[in-house]
Protein backbone atom coordinates (compact mmCIF):
# COMPACT_ATOMS: atom_id res chain seq x y z
CA UNK A 1 0.00 0.00 0.00
CA UNK A 2 1.41 3.38 -0.88
CA UNK A 3 0.89 5.98 2.04
CA UNK A 4 -0.62 9.26 0.32
CA UNK A 5 2.40 11.89 -0.88
CA UNK A 6 2.60 15.07 0.62
CA UNK A 7 2.01 18.07 -2.13
CA UNK A 8 3.95 21.06 -2.25
CA UNK A 9 2.64 24.16 -3.82
CA UNK A 10 5.62 25.89 -5.32
CA UNK A 11 5.68 29.15 -7.03
CA UNK A 12 8.87 29.94 -9.86
CA UNK A 13 9.58 33.39 -10.93
CA UNK A 14 12.36 32.72 -13.90
CA UNK A 15 12.58 36.12 -14.28
CA UNK A 16 15.63 36.88 -17.36
CA UNK A 17 17.88 35.77 -19.56
CA UNK A 18 19.00 32.37 -18.00
CA UNK A 19 16.83 32.80 -14.94
CA UNK A 20 14.14 31.44 -17.83
CA UNK A 21 16.21 28.21 -19.06
CA UNK A 22 17.50 27.01 -16.01
CA UNK A 23 14.46 27.65 -14.03
CA UNK A 24 12.33 25.23 -16.83
CA UNK A 25 15.33 22.49 -16.30
CA UNK A 26 15.15 22.83 -12.23
CA UNK A 27 11.06 22.12 -12.57
CA UNK A 28 11.37 19.20 -14.92
CA UNK A 29 14.31 17.52 -12.32
CA UNK A 30 11.92 18.61 -9.59
CA UNK A 31 9.02 16.72 -11.29
CA UNK A 32 11.35 13.55 -11.95
CA UNK A 33 12.71 13.49 -8.26
CA UNK A 34 9.03 13.90 -6.54
CA UNK A 35 7.90 11.02 -9.85
CA UNK A 36 10.70 8.85 -8.61
CA UNK A 37 10.23 9.44 -4.60
CA UNK A 38 7.01 9.43 -4.51
CA UNK A 39 6.78 10.30 -1.02
CA UNK A 40 6.30 13.62 -2.44
CA UNK A 41 4.75 15.96 -5.35
CA UNK A 42 5.10 19.62 -6.38
CA UNK A 43 2.30 21.95 -8.02
CA UNK A 44 4.08 24.67 -9.72
CA UNK A 45 2.97 28.05 -10.37
CA UNK A 46 4.72 30.55 -12.57
CA UNK A 47 4.88 34.57 -12.53
CA UNK A 48 5.84 36.36 -15.12
CA UNK A 49 7.90 38.76 -13.15
CA UNK A 50 10.55 39.89 -15.46
CA UNK A 51 12.38 42.83 -17.23
CA UNK A 52 10.80 42.69 -20.06
CA UNK A 53 6.87 42.68 -18.34
CA UNK A 54 8.53 45.73 -16.01
CA UNK A 55 9.62 47.78 -19.53
CA UNK A 56 5.71 47.30 -20.92
CA UNK A 57 3.93 47.63 -17.75
CA UNK A 58 5.97 49.74 -15.08
CA UNK A 59 6.29 47.55 -12.21
CA UNK A 60 7.55 43.96 -11.53
CA UNK A 61 4.76 42.30 -9.20
CA UNK A 62 1.91 43.63 -8.59
CA UNK A 63 0.99 45.54 -5.58
CA UNK A 64 -0.19 42.20 -4.22
CA UNK A 65 2.20 39.87 -4.89
CA UNK A 66 3.76 39.53 -2.07
CA UNK A 67 0.56 38.34 -0.30
CA UNK A 68 0.32 35.90 -3.75
CA UNK A 69 4.00 34.90 -2.66
CA UNK A 70 2.87 33.70 0.76
CA UNK A 71 0.16 31.28 -0.11
CA UNK A 72 2.63 28.79 -1.26
CA UNK A 73 5.41 26.11 0.56
CA UNK A 74 8.58 27.43 -1.32
CA UNK A 75 9.62 30.22 -3.91
CA UNK A 76 12.05 28.82 -7.26
CA UNK A 77 13.43 32.11 -8.50
CA UNK A 78 15.97 32.06 -11.44
CA UNK A 79 17.60 35.26 -12.12
CA UNK A 80 16.62 39.12 -12.72
CA UNK A 81 18.22 41.76 -14.45
CA UNK A 82 18.62 43.20 -17.48
CA UNK A 83 21.19 45.39 -19.36
CA UNK A 84 18.01 47.80 -20.12
CA UNK A 85 16.96 48.28 -16.83
CA UNK A 86 19.62 50.01 -14.03
CA UNK A 87 20.34 46.87 -11.93
CA UNK A 88 19.04 48.63 -8.45
CA UNK A 89 15.75 49.23 -10.22
CA UNK A 90 15.34 45.27 -10.71
CA UNK A 91 17.04 44.03 -7.48
CA UNK A 92 14.57 46.37 -5.71
CA UNK A 93 11.85 46.00 -7.85
CA UNK A 94 11.75 42.18 -7.32
CA UNK A 95 14.35 40.65 -5.18
CA UNK A 96 15.05 42.25 -2.16
CA UNK A 97 11.26 43.41 -1.33
CA UNK A 98 10.53 39.30 -1.07
CA UNK A 99 13.80 38.96 0.72
CA UNK A 100 12.72 41.28 3.33
CA UNK A 101 8.78 40.87 3.75
CA UNK A 102 8.52 37.33 3.70
CA UNK A 103 11.62 37.07 7.13
CA UNK A 104 14.42 35.77 4.84
CA UNK A 105 17.25 37.17 7.03
CA UNK A 106 19.62 33.93 5.97
CA UNK A 107 21.02 33.42 2.15
CA UNK A 108 23.27 30.08 2.90
CA UNK A 109 25.56 29.38 0.00
CA UNK A 110 27.50 26.02 -0.11
CA UNK A 111 30.40 25.54 -2.15
CA UNK A 112 32.55 21.94 -2.85
CA UNK A 113 34.20 20.62 -5.77
CA UNK A 114 31.68 18.21 -7.42
CA UNK A 115 33.09 15.20 -8.81
CA UNK A 116 34.62 15.19 -12.62
CA UNK A 117 34.34 19.56 -12.09
CA UNK A 118 38.04 20.87 -11.40
CA UNK A 119 39.18 23.55 -9.05
CA UNK A 120 41.57 26.48 -10.56
CA UNK A 121 43.07 25.60 -7.23
CA UNK A 122 45.97 23.15 -8.09
CA UNK A 123 45.10 21.24 -4.25
CA UNK A 124 41.82 21.43 -4.12
CA UNK A 125 39.61 18.08 -6.13
CA UNK A 126 36.57 16.59 -5.48
CA UNK A 127 34.74 16.92 -1.99
CA UNK A 128 36.80 19.89 -1.57
CA UNK A 129 36.03 23.37 -0.52
CA UNK A 130 33.54 22.35 1.59
CA UNK A 131 32.18 25.57 2.95
CA UNK A 132 28.72 27.12 3.93
CA UNK A 133 28.93 30.97 3.34
CA UNK A 134 26.15 32.06 5.88
CA UNK A 135 25.00 35.94 4.08
CA UNK A 136 23.39 38.39 6.59
CA UNK A 137 20.30 38.70 4.11
CA UNK A 138 18.33 41.32 5.17
CA UNK A 139 20.34 44.27 6.59
CA UNK A 140 24.06 46.28 6.27
CA UNK A 141 24.76 47.45 3.21
CA UNK A 142 21.09 46.68 1.24
CA UNK A 143 19.36 47.85 3.94
CA UNK A 144 18.29 50.56 1.14
CA UNK A 145 19.20 53.44 3.51
CA UNK A 146 20.61 56.86 2.42
CA UNK A 147 19.80 59.26 -0.17
CA UNK A 148 20.93 61.78 -2.95
CA UNK A 149 21.21 65.73 -2.60
CA UNK A 150 22.31 67.85 -5.22
CA UNK A 151 21.70 64.64 -7.81
CA UNK A 152 21.99 66.86 -10.71
CA UNK A 153 25.09 69.20 -9.93
CA UNK A 154 28.64 68.96 -9.77
CA UNK A 155 28.51 68.79 -6.16
CA UNK A 156 26.25 65.76 -5.94
CA UNK A 157 26.15 64.00 -1.96
CA UNK A 158 25.08 60.40 -2.05
CA UNK A 159 24.81 58.57 1.23
CA UNK A 160 24.37 54.48 1.45
CA UNK A 161 23.95 53.77 5.21
CA UNK A 162 24.74 50.39 6.63
CA UNK A 163 22.06 49.19 9.18
CA UNK A 164 23.15 46.62 11.85
CA UNK A 165 20.90 45.75 14.31
CA UNK A 166 21.03 43.63 17.61
CA UNK A 167 18.57 41.70 16.80
CA UNK A 168 19.76 41.47 13.21
CA UNK A 169 23.29 40.59 14.23
CA UNK A 170 22.30 37.92 16.66
CA UNK A 171 19.72 36.03 14.63
CA UNK A 172 22.24 35.58 11.57
CA UNK A 173 24.99 34.31 14.06
CA UNK A 174 22.75 31.73 16.20
CA UNK A 175 22.13 30.24 12.90
CA UNK A 176 25.79 30.13 11.64
CA UNK A 177 26.44 28.67 14.92
CA UNK A 178 23.74 26.01 14.53
CA UNK A 179 24.98 25.63 11.20
CA UNK A 180 28.37 25.39 11.95
CA UNK A 181 27.51 22.43 14.93
CA UNK A 182 25.75 20.53 12.69
CA UNK A 183 28.65 20.06 10.59
CA UNK A 184 31.77 17.24 11.18
CA UNK A 185 34.33 19.97 11.72
CA UNK A 186 32.24 22.38 13.73
CA UNK A 187 33.88 25.52 12.97
CA UNK A 188 33.31 28.75 12.16
CA UNK A 189 34.80 31.70 11.12
CA UNK A 190 33.23 35.06 11.63
CA UNK A 191 34.62 37.92 8.81
CA UNK A 192 34.09 41.48 9.15
CA UNK A 193 36.07 45.11 8.12
CA UNK A 194 36.25 46.51 11.38
CA UNK A 195 40.14 47.85 11.41
CA UNK A 196 38.41 50.64 9.02
CA UNK A 197 34.31 50.64 9.87
CA UNK A 198 33.78 52.36 13.46
CA UNK A 199 30.54 51.09 14.32
CA UNK A 200 28.91 48.44 12.31
CA UNK A 201 31.48 45.36 12.45
CA UNK A 202 32.24 46.36 15.78
CA UNK A 203 29.12 45.14 17.04
CA UNK A 204 29.85 42.65 14.97
CA UNK A 205 32.65 41.82 16.78
CA UNK A 206 31.28 42.19 20.26
CA UNK A 207 28.12 40.40 19.63
CA UNK A 208 30.08 37.37 18.40
CA UNK A 209 32.66 37.15 21.54
CA UNK A 210 29.02 36.89 23.54
CA UNK A 211 27.32 34.78 21.59
CA UNK A 212 30.69 32.34 20.92
CA UNK A 213 29.93 31.37 24.91
CA UNK A 214 26.59 29.53 23.94
CA UNK A 215 28.83 27.57 21.71
CA UNK A 216 31.51 25.95 23.36
CA UNK A 217 31.86 22.86 20.74
CA UNK A 218 32.54 25.60 18.15
CA UNK A 219 36.02 26.28 17.15
CA UNK A 220 35.88 29.98 15.96
CA UNK A 221 38.10 32.55 14.78
CA UNK A 222 37.69 36.17 13.03
CA UNK A 223 38.95 37.63 9.90
CA UNK A 224 39.34 40.69 7.95
CA UNK A 225 37.30 40.57 4.18
CA UNK A 226 40.41 41.27 2.33
CA UNK A 227 42.87 38.65 4.61
CA UNK A 228 39.88 36.50 3.70
CA UNK A 229 39.69 36.53 0.09
CA UNK A 230 43.90 35.62 0.41
CA UNK A 231 42.86 32.59 2.95
CA UNK A 232 40.22 30.86 0.97
CA UNK A 233 42.34 31.09 -2.32
CA UNK A 234 45.90 30.41 -0.36
CA UNK A 235 44.46 27.87 2.23
CA UNK A 236 40.96 26.85 1.58
CA UNK A 237 41.39 23.50 3.63
CA UNK A 238 41.12 25.82 7.30
CA UNK A 239 37.94 26.68 6.30
CA UNK A 240 34.25 25.19 6.99
CA UNK A 241 31.37 27.83 7.88
CA UNK A 242 31.70 31.50 7.11
CA UNK A 243 29.45 34.24 8.46
CA UNK A 244 29.64 37.45 6.89
CA UNK A 245 27.42 40.51 6.20
CA UNK A 246 25.05 41.13 3.51
CA UNK A 247 27.64 42.80 0.90
CA UNK A 248 31.02 41.02 2.26
CA UNK A 249 29.31 37.48 1.77
CA UNK A 250 27.96 38.62 -1.56
CA UNK A 251 31.55 39.20 -2.53
CA UNK A 252 33.20 35.80 -0.96
CA UNK A 253 30.28 33.69 -2.48
CA UNK A 254 31.31 34.42 -5.95
CA UNK A 255 34.56 33.93 -4.86
CA UNK A 256 33.90 30.53 -3.87
CA UNK A 257 31.86 29.62 -6.73
CA UNK A 258 34.41 30.39 -9.11
CA UNK A 259 37.10 27.99 -6.58
CA UNK A 260 35.30 25.76 -6.91
CA UNK A 261 34.53 25.33 -11.06
CA UNK A 262 31.77 28.16 -11.91
CA UNK A 263 29.50 30.88 -10.91
CA UNK A 264 27.08 28.11 -12.96
CA UNK A 265 27.66 26.01 -10.42
CA UNK A 266 26.97 27.04 -7.21
CA UNK A 267 23.47 27.62 -5.39
CA UNK A 268 21.41 29.78 -2.37
CA UNK A 269 18.73 29.78 -0.20
CA UNK A 270 17.15 32.60 1.28
CA UNK A 271 15.88 31.15 4.47
CA UNK A 272 13.14 31.95 6.73
CA UNK A 273 14.38 30.29 9.36
CA UNK A 274 10.94 30.64 11.47
CA UNK A 275 9.02 28.94 8.82
CA UNK A 276 6.16 31.53 8.72
CA UNK A 277 7.29 32.73 5.21
CA UNK A 278 8.05 30.71 2.37
CA UNK A 279 11.65 30.39 1.92
CA UNK A 280 13.10 31.60 -1.57
CA UNK A 281 15.98 29.11 -3.70
CA UNK A 282 18.13 30.17 -6.57
CA UNK A 283 21.53 29.70 -7.92
CA UNK A 284 23.68 32.80 -7.22
CA UNK A 285 24.26 33.53 -10.95
CA UNK A 286 22.39 36.50 -12.83
CA UNK A 287 20.85 36.62 -15.90
CA UNK A 288 23.66 36.26 -18.23
CA UNK A 289 22.42 38.44 -21.00
CA UNK A 290 25.67 36.88 -23.02
CA UNK A 291 24.51 33.63 -23.11
CA UNK A 292 20.45 33.79 -22.72
CA UNK A 293 18.60 32.05 -25.01
CA UNK A 294 21.29 30.07 -26.66
CA UNK A 295 20.70 27.10 -24.57
CA UNK A 296 23.99 26.83 -22.77
CA UNK A 297 23.13 28.04 -19.41
CA UNK A 298 25.22 25.56 -16.70
CA UNK A 299 21.63 24.49 -14.96
CA UNK A 300 23.68 22.61 -11.81
CA UNK A 301 23.34 25.80 -9.82
CA UNK A 302 19.50 25.76 -10.30
CA UNK A 303 19.60 21.99 -9.82
CA UNK A 304 21.93 22.36 -6.52
CA UNK A 305 19.04 25.07 -5.05
CA UNK A 306 16.28 22.72 -6.35
CA UNK A 307 18.04 19.94 -4.24
CA UNK A 308 18.21 22.40 -0.88
CA UNK A 309 14.77 23.19 -1.39
CA UNK A 310 13.66 19.73 -1.11
CA UNK A 311 15.90 19.31 1.47
CA UNK A 312 14.35 22.55 3.26
CA UNK A 313 10.80 20.87 2.98
CA UNK A 314 12.25 17.70 4.77
CA UNK A 315 13.39 15.10 2.29
CA UNK A 316 17.17 15.02 3.46
CA UNK A 317 16.93 11.67 1.35
CA UNK A 318 15.47 13.10 -2.04
CA UNK A 319 17.60 15.89 -1.65
CA UNK A 320 21.16 13.42 -1.19
CA UNK A 321 19.85 11.26 -4.22
CA UNK A 322 19.43 14.48 -6.04
CA UNK A 323 23.23 15.57 -5.55
CA UNK A 324 24.18 12.47 -6.20
CA UNK A 325 22.02 12.46 -9.31
CA UNK A 326 24.27 15.84 -10.36
CA UNK A 327 27.75 14.02 -9.43
CA UNK A 328 27.32 11.29 -11.65
CA UNK A 329 26.32 13.63 -14.51
CA UNK A 330 29.38 15.99 -13.91
CA UNK A 331 31.93 12.60 -13.33
CA UNK A 332 30.77 11.50 -16.78
CA UNK A 333 31.62 14.66 -18.35
CA UNK A 334 28.67 15.80 -19.34
CA UNK A 335 29.00 19.52 -19.10
CA UNK A 336 28.57 22.64 -20.46
CA UNK A 337 30.60 24.92 -21.71
CA UNK A 338 31.19 27.17 -18.32
CA UNK A 339 33.01 23.90 -17.02
CA UNK A 340 34.90 23.51 -20.26
CA UNK A 341 32.65 20.88 -21.82
CA UNK A 342 30.40 20.72 -24.76
CA UNK A 343 27.15 19.72 -23.74
CA UNK A 344 23.28 22.39 -23.91
CA UNK A 345 21.58 22.82 -21.08
CA UNK A 346 19.23 20.20 -22.18
CA UNK A 347 21.94 17.25 -22.19
CA UNK A 348 22.44 17.87 -18.71
CA UNK A 349 19.17 17.98 -17.62
CA UNK A 350 18.24 14.96 -19.51
CA UNK A 351 21.34 13.50 -17.92
CA UNK A 352 20.59 14.37 -14.63
CA UNK A 353 16.46 12.74 -14.80
CA UNK A 354 18.29 9.76 -16.07
CA UNK A 355 20.77 9.40 -13.05
CA UNK A 356 17.58 10.00 -10.45
CA UNK A 357 16.39 7.19 -11.75
CA UNK A 358 19.36 5.19 -10.98
CA UNK A 359 19.96 6.51 -7.63
CA UNK A 360 16.47 6.78 -6.13
P1 LIG B 1 24.14 39.70 -11.10
O1 LIG B 1 24.24 41.18 -11.17
O2 LIG B 1 22.75 39.20 -11.09
O3 LIG B 1 25.00 39.10 -10.04
P2 LIG B 1 26.15 39.50 -13.04
O4 LIG B 1 26.08 40.62 -13.98
O5 LIG B 1 27.11 39.56 -11.90
O6 LIG B 1 24.72 39.19 -12.49
P3 LIG B 1 26.01 36.84 -14.07
O7 LIG B 1 24.81 36.92 -14.89
O8 LIG B 1 25.95 36.15 -12.77
O9 LIG B 1 26.55 38.30 -13.93
O10 LIG B 1 27.15 36.13 -14.87
C1 LIG B 1 28.41 36.64 -15.22
C2 LIG B 1 28.90 35.80 -16.38
O11 LIG B 1 29.15 34.46 -15.97
C3 LIG B 1 27.84 35.68 -17.46
O12 LIG B 1 27.91 36.72 -18.34
C4 LIG B 1 28.12 34.33 -18.06
O13 LIG B 1 29.06 34.42 -19.08
C5 LIG B 1 28.67 33.52 -16.90
N1 LIG B 1 27.61 32.68 -16.28
C6 LIG B 1 26.82 33.01 -15.24
N2 LIG B 1 25.96 32.03 -14.95
C7 LIG B 1 26.19 31.05 -15.85
C8 LIG B 1 25.61 29.76 -16.07
N3 LIG B 1 24.61 29.28 -15.32
N4 LIG B 1 26.10 29.03 -17.10
C9 LIG B 1 27.10 29.49 -17.86
N5 LIG B 1 27.69 30.67 -17.69
C10 LIG B 1 27.24 31.46 -16.70
MG1 LIG C 1 27.04 39.11 -9.61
Amino acid sequence: IRTKSRVFKIVTIPGDGIGVDITEAAVAVLQKLAAVSGTFEFEFTEKDWSSKKYQERGYYMPEDGLDQLKKFDAIYFGAVGWPDVPDHISLWGLILPIRNALGQYVNVRPTRVLRGITSPLKDCGPGDLDWVIVRENSEGEYAGHGGTTHGAFSHAIATEVSIFTRVGIERIFRFAFETARSRPRKKLTMVTKSNAQRHGMVLWDKIFTEITKEYPDVETDKMLVDAMTVRMTLHPKTLDTIVATNLHADILSDLAAALSGSIGIAPSSNLDPTREFPSMFEPIHGSAPDIAGKGIANPIGAFWSAAEMVRWLGFTEAADGLMAAIENVTEAEIKTKDLAGASDTKTVTEAVCKEIEKVL
